[in-house]
């Protein structure tokens, strides 16, 4: 097992948000047990002036607030410079690249990424332009803020880091896995629910015959 665990940190106006997901189940293992790190950072400490303001009106007119560059680039670079190893720096945006299995195996092999977390209308395009931020979509649809997309991102990465799932929780025989497709149908007891039996061959305890059912019952 790597020395140092993969390091999540995770840049938002609402850190608190993160709080139940992480004292919670898989990832709290996870965590207790070092495969991960995840720090969060309150963009709020990177404002300025009495207000602490982050956000304004956008130049041009129209409804909403954006995210302003100052204190979200000073987040930023202050964030990468708390750890000496590289980060990839991830901008949480329904405009990037949408996230699948094959870019969550790729993101698992990182020693580090900064999960940036929109709010509002957004970032400030100069945001974009200045740290270059790799723009990660989880969906074709619009949340209101980047916080419940970068649990998406830390979820579906920490469960595929060495000794993180137990045999029970395994990630190789399952949707998307490296053979492709969708898992097959899961049954457990009891063996009838409302007159719908369990399929005899699961019972059977002919393993060659319940791993032929299996493939051919994949989705
Ligand atoms: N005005 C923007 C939406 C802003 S939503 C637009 O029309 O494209 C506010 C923030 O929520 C975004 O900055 C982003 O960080 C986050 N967000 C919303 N939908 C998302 C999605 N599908 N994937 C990732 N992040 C998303």
């Amino acid at each position: 097992m790597s020395a140092s665990p993969l390091r999540f940190d995770l840049i938002s106006l609402f850190p608190a948000l993160f709080d139940g997901f992480l004292s919670e189940s898989i990832l709290k293992r996870a965590i207790d047990k070092e495969l991960v790190a995840v720090h969060r950072w309150d963009l709020r400490d990177w404002a300025e002036g009495k207000h602490k303001q982050v956000d304004d009106r956008p130049f041009g007119g129209g409804p909403g607030m954006v995210l302003m560059a100052p204190p979200t680039v000073a987040a930023v670079e202050a964030v990468q410079a708390a750890d000496d190893r590289p980060a990839r720096l991830i901008a949480l945006s329904p405009q990037g690249r949408r996230l699948d299995q094959d870019r969550v195996r790729e993101l698992a092999g990182a020693s580090r990424i900064i999960l940036l977390c929109g709010r509002y209308e957004g970032f400030d395009e100069r945001i974009f332009e200045t740290l270059e931020p790799e723009q990660l979509s989880v969906g074709d649809y619009v949340l209101s803020g980047g916080e419940v997309a970068a649990m998406v991102v830390v979820d579906a990465v920490m469960r595929l880091l060495p000794g993180v799932l137990g045999d029970a929780e395994s990630a190789i025989d399952e949707s998307f896995g490296p053979d492709g497709g969708l898992e097959y149908p899961h049954y457990t007891r009891p063996r009838e629910f409302r007159g719908r039996a369990v399929p005899d061959i699961l019972l059977s305890g002919d393993h060659a015959a319940i791993a032929r059912w299996r493939r051919e019952h994949r989705r």
